[in-house]
């Protein structure tokens, strides 16, 4: 019997509270399903045989799942398509199919190796989006053992009542048929606050608490549950006190919700009339929908990297000009900035050779990779012109730390023009040419760099690593990663006052941007283009319409005068308790802030 008003703590990972009964996946896959074997000569044929339908399965089930998801969230899809492609993926399934052949073993085993070592490979990457790949590795390889033991993955989805999930883990795939079922919230074992589920969770707005140790061992099925998403916490057969508590709490989060919500579509414009941008980052060309379904003003920031990690070869110019074309026509008028290439350092290509480096984020990355290999750079240069063709498109350059870069940058887009209006391709011969602030020689350069380019737009979460030489990505040094650090406000103020003097704008497109928290200091140091998550954007637009410009210029007078980043962040923080204790309450689970 579970004694009542238990509380376990798991990651808040998609708000909102939601109260039902437990409904437990106790998936025996992977544990029961790995064990060894070695088989003759002729029962390796069956054994190969046994894998192959396996996969067949699997993609038979991804490829009617995704036909599924592709009428209601069309923005999903990519994980099938990504899910469909690890599947054949040279080290997952010919690999496994190499062990079976070579060693006569068991495809249990088999897949189990190859997963393994693909697990290791991305655990070794830096970059925590990256690194988070893994989990649709992983849902592939669940798949395929579900497959392989007859064990069917997603029997809970015929649910006629409404139910809390609590797994293992579970697959973007699995979590985006939730959407359409009665599944009202998830709570897994697995999971951090940006792994794939739990931003499909927030997009979807299923409330969700993930990373809860042993979930599926300490709630029985059919438990009472209350899931708060806004702090992690899933109480277990909550008595009535609890629950009337909660009840409140839900309501209230809710009114605070749509109040919120009511400021995406609306401009974000001070108390005192002071207009400013509140722009999204994107990742996947499939976000363009989250942009506007949150009310971007447009695209500060296309990250571009990931069509190159995603497949083996590299993207071909037609490629890259379709992906771009689409989030330019899908936000047409509105403008989109697009990154050129920021590989290199952890997110290399494992199909281009090059020797490891001791500091990859010191090494050949973003734009000196791309000044290496003109090639590459080319071909992207070319597809963004071609896009810029169909609406209004930026292009920027990342970690530039010269004023030679931007030159290189900018005599390689002239050549490519020649080239494009040779082959008789339409593109905007007016292209602004952005310079990334994110290296603290672009800061000091600042002056000289304004001349060269048409816009800066300042990339704190590189800004931060290198100001205060903290790796962004080193949990042992994660508290000394600060914002608000009085040598980072200091650099802001250096380049906003440069681009004031040569007259260009400036924006900025680091998570620093998409934290409500940080927002008054921003406006008040005289940013008023801001580029975040799409998901923050409600939040950031609710705080800008109840600031005025003259209150946040005082405040950010007397941060300026403190001289350590406690004091500053005691004032900030307090400030903002203060002015808006309803986002105070709820808004850090709505934007993922601390
Ligand atoms: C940044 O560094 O702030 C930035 C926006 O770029 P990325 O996070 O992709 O390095
Ligand atoms: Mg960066």
């Amino acid at each position: 019997m579970t004694p009542a008003n238990l509380i376990l703590r798991g990651i808040p990972a998609s708000p909102g509270i939601v109260i039902g009964r437990a409904r437990v996946i106790s998936d025996t896959g992977e544990v029961q399903n790995s064990f060894r074997l070695v088989y003759t000569e002729e029962e390796r044929l069956a054994e190969l045989e046994r894998f192959r339908l396996a996969v067949e399965q699997a993609e038979e089930d991804l490829l009617r799942v995704k036909e599924e998801v592709s009428q209601e969230f069309p923005e999903h899809v990519h994980l099938f398509e990504l899910q469909l492609m690890i599947l054949k993926d040279q080290m997952f399934h010919k690999d496994t199919l190499r062990l079976i052949k070579e060693n006569n073993l068991n495809a249990e085993w088999a897949l189990y190796q190859s997963f393994e070592k693909v697990k290791n490979l991305f655990s070794r990457i830096q970059d925590p989006y990256i690194r988070g790949r893994v989990q649709d590795v992983d849902a592939v390889y669940r798949r395929l053992l579900g497959n392989l033991s007859g064990w069917a993955p997603q029997r809970y989805l015929s649910s006629s009542e409404p139910i809390i999930i609590v797994a293992r883990d579970l697959s973007p795939a699995e979590t985006t048929q939730m959407a359409s079922s009665r599944v009202l919230g998830f709570v897994t074992e697995r999971g951090t606050k940006t792994s794939h589920t739990a931003i499909l969770a927030q997009s979807l707005e299923i409330p969700a608490v993930v990373g809860l140790d042993n979930a599926t061992r300490q709630i029985a099925n059919g438990t009472n549950l209350i899931l708060d998403g806004l702090t992690g916490r899933v109480v277990l057969e909550p008595g009535d006190r609890l629950l009337t508590t909660y009840q409140t709490r839900k309501q209230e989060f809710e009114t605070f919700k749509s109040e919120v919500g009511r400021s995406s579509e609306l401009p974000a414009i001070t108390l005192d009339q002071f207009a400013t941008q509140v722009l999204a980052n994107l990742e996947l060309p499939e976000e363009v929908q989250l942009a506007l379904k949150y009310g971007a003003d447009g695209v500060g920031l296309y990250r571009t990297e990931f069509i190159y990690l995603r497949q083996r070869q590299l993207p071909t110019e037609e490629e890259l000009f379709e992906d771009y074309r689409r989030v330019v026509v899908a936000m047409q008028p509105k403008p989109v900035t697009i990154r050129t290439l920021d590989l290199g350092g952890d997110k290399f290509l494992s199909h281009l050779e090059y020797a490891p480096e001791m500091n990859p984020a010191l090494g050949l990355r973003a734009i000196r990779f791309c000044l290496r290999e003109q090639g590459i750079f080319r071909t992207q240069l070319k597809a963004i012109l071609r896009a810029s063709a169909y609406g209004r498109v930026r292009v920027m350059f990342p970690l530039i730390s010269s004023v030679r870069e931007v030159w290189e940058g900018r005599e390689l887009l002239q050549s490519v023009q020649e080239e494009l209006t040779k082959e008789g391709h339409p593109f905007d011969p007016q292209l602004p040419v952005g310079v990334m602030i994110e290296v603290p020689a672009a800061v000091t350069l600042a002056p000289l760099l304004a001349r060269e380019a048409d816009f800066f737009s300042i990339g704190t979460n590189d800004l931060i690593q290198y100001a205060l030489a903290i790796d962004r990505g080193n949990k042992q040094v994660a508290d000394m990663y600060q914002p608000l650090h009085p040598a980072v406000l200091r650099m802001i103020t250096l380049a906003v006052e440069a681009a004031r003097q040569a007259g260009i704008p400036i924006a900025m497109c680091g998570e620093m941007a998409g934290d409500y928290l940080y927002v008054p200091i921003l406006l008040g140091l005289g940013l008023n283009e801001l580029s975040m998550n799409a998901m923050a954007i409600p939040v950031i637009k609710h705080v800008i319409r109840r600031l005025t410009l003259r209150e946040v210029r005082e405040m950010t007078l007397q941060v300026l005068e403190m001289p350590t980043v406690e004091e500053i962040n005691d004032f900030v923080f307090g400030q903002m308790q203060q002015r808006f204790p309803e986002i105070y309450r709820f808004g850090s689970a709505l934007v993922g802030t601390s």
